[in-house]
């Protein structure tokens, strides 16, 4: 055990889906903040739903925050890429919730014995039908505290929890909320306080033997000694009762950071089911101009049952896997929300870093040309985050800056690192590309060649299309070949024969080496632009046409040496076959 650190942020997903951006932004806040002040940054995963928690969703959590970089001192063990991360050094674990049922039922005795807690007994309809009464009488519903009445005492609410434990009878405990007036000092927000008498009993053990989240993170956040609770504003109305179940237990109240919404650029929060509005958008208009288009149909083609396609489109339910499944249908990209999302489509980790980094938060510092600074690492982030520059308004997820600072920070890399990143990502993403490219020379070329054309990994598969094809089953576009080989009696094709000659002539495969011949053969054949500059133009279209099939490639020299001499030969000797 080390000693206690004297900052301990935390971060306490719900594993009940994917890692949400905000949520790696508040994750990414609390490590910036331990690490400024030399403390520890704990992951807890909070599972005690546990009908909606899983394991896989708590493990793709966490790769993705390793993924980030984002790397926790305290919470479950990880390896990601040969590296640990978490452990328990505090002796503070276990960090899954549903593992320290014991724990919280600790607590929960103690508040029982002070009478601070107690059992409720009336059945779900009972509770509704005095809610409903409530509603009738235009009051506002508040549970009555029955329970707290009919057993007075603790020793009376222990001797019945007794007896209906051993009857196998199941009840949630009640908090006893107090009548005082309720304040939470919130660091970004200021004071916000529940009126006396305003909060009611609410449950902190439920029927199933689980904590509610409220105790569970109260208890917590004590015994795992956090400092510094930053959480989405979304918890903020939870605080107050966290505070007063704090004081009820004689724990200490950490500092408080409610940190602003995430929006998207039209003010609407970005949520998980933005996905399903896209889909569900697109379905729509499909069906009003195509009659024929029927949930049954769409349905049995997507394999979802038509009951639940229709209420998808009635917005009755918000399926993901609808959702994606009506993306690929219709071949429509729905919006990147979650950390994976973005990870499969090619963004880097630092650009992602950045841009949350700047969802509600800035250095304050000023370029010398008098702009904002707002490019910096996970460094400068982690030497110069501090609360009090959180911002109160909701910050707006602007995806064009995303995918400019993701093109930025593509351009600032070196060739070979792009070449590493890039052959990585495409190992999952475009295994094809992997294959038939070698790595080393050939794909550090191909690497060079697209990445001034990728604003993201992603971007660069498709540039590379050429390289996918085999090289006796490349498709020649018609108009391609008319325009770049037909044309002017064939003019393409006897320069393609003659550059055939000059390529298999070359004694180094290098594109230096390639693109001096092309460059030679041009000037040979006095091909000029019209500042009298050696136009190679006239001589490459056709072997554009040769290798890929259309009029387009990326630079050639680097095209045709990653593709590899023999590649190209044979390209070119099928094209001249094929079109002759
Ligand atoms: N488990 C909560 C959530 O995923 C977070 C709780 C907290 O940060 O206090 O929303």
């Amino acid at each position: 055990m080390t000693t206690k650190p004297a900052v301990v942020t935390r971060f306490a997903p719900s594993p009940t889906g994917h890692l949400h951006v905000g949520g790696a932004r508040s994750a990414l806040f609390c490590w910036a903040y331990a690490r400024k002040h030399g403390g520890h940054f704990t992951l807890r995963i909070e599972d005690t739903d546990q009908a909606r928690s899983s394991d896989e969703s708590a493990r793709g959590i966490m790769e993705d925050l390793a993924w980030l970089g984002i790397d926790w001192d305290e919470g479950p063990e990880f390896v990601h890429e040969g590296k640990k991360i978490g452990g328990d050094p505090q002796g503070v674990g276990p960090f899954f919730q549903a593992r320290r049922v014991a724990l919280y039922n600790k607590y929960l005795m103690q508040l029982i014995e002070q009478g601070r807690a107690y059992p409720a007994f009336e059945s779900s309809e009972e509770l509704e039908a005095k809610r409903k009464a409530a509603v009738a009488a235009k009051q506002t519903y508040r549970y009555d505290r029955a329970s707290y009445h009919a057993y007075p005492t603790p020793e009376a609410r222990l001797a019945r929890m007794k007896e209906a434990d051993a009857k196998g009878e199941t009840y949630p405990i009640r908090f006893y909320a107090p009548a005082e007036e309720v304040v939470v000092q919130d660091e970004v927000l200021g004071d916000v306080k529940y009126a006396a008498g305003e909060m009611d009993d609410f449950v902190i053990r439920k029927a199933d033997g689980f904590p509610t989240y409220h105790f569970a993170v109260v208890v917590d956040d004590e015994t795992m000694g956090v400092t510094h609770v930053m959480r989405a504003q979304e918890h903020l109305n939870n605080t107050p009762r966290h505070v007063a179940l704090q004081k009820a237990l004689g724990f200490r109240t950490p500092v408080y950071a409610h940190m602003p919404l995430i929006c998207n650029m039209d003010a609407s929060k970005m949520s998980k089911r933005d996905k399903a509005k896209v889909a569900r958008k697109t379905l729509k208009e499909a069906m009003a101009k195509d009659k024929a288009l029927s949930a049954a149909g769409v349905g049995a083609a997507i394999g979802v049952a038509t009951k639940e396609l229709e209420d998808f489109i009635a917005a009755e339910n918000d399926s993901l896997v609808t959702a994606q499944k009506l993306g690929a249908y219709f071949k429509i990209a729905l919006p990147e929300i979650e950390v994976c999302d973005f990870r499969e489509n090619g963004y880097l980790p630092g650009a992602i870093n950045n841009f949350l980094a700047l969802l509600g938060w800035n250095p304050g510092m000023k370029l010398a040309d008098g702009k904002d600074l707002e490019k910096f690492d996970t460094k400068f982030l982690a030497e110069h985050f501090a609360i009090d520059r959180i911002g109160k308004t909701s910050a707006k997820f602007d995806r064009v800056k995303l995918l400019s600072f993701n093109g930025d920070a593509i351009n600032g890399m070196s060739d070979e690192e792009f070449a590493r990143v890039w052959r990585e990502f495409c190992s999952h993403a475009e295994p094809r590309l992997v294959e038939r490219v070698p790595e080393g020379q050939r794909w550090l070329w191909l690497a060079k060649a697209i990445k001034p054309r990728a604003k993201t990994l992603r971007d660069g598969i498709k540039p590379a299309g050429l390289f996918m094809m085999g090289d006796d089953a490349v498709e020649f576009d018609a108009g391609a070949v008319e325009k770049n080989l037909k044309a002017e009696g064939g003019k393409g094709m006897e320069m393609l024969r003659e550059v055939l000659v000059r390529l298999q002539g070359l004694a180094e495969w290098t594109p230096g080496a390639i693109h001096g011949a092309l460059e030679l053969m041009a000037k040979e054949r006095g091909l000029v632009n019209d500042k009298g500059a050696v136009n190679v133009g006239p001589v490459a279209a056709p072997v554009r046409v040769a290798v890929s099939g259309s009029g387009v490639t990326p630079p050639l020299g680097e095209t045709l040496a990653a593709l590899g001499r023999e590649g190209v030969m044979k390209r070119v000797e099928r094209c001249l076959a094929v079109n002759g």
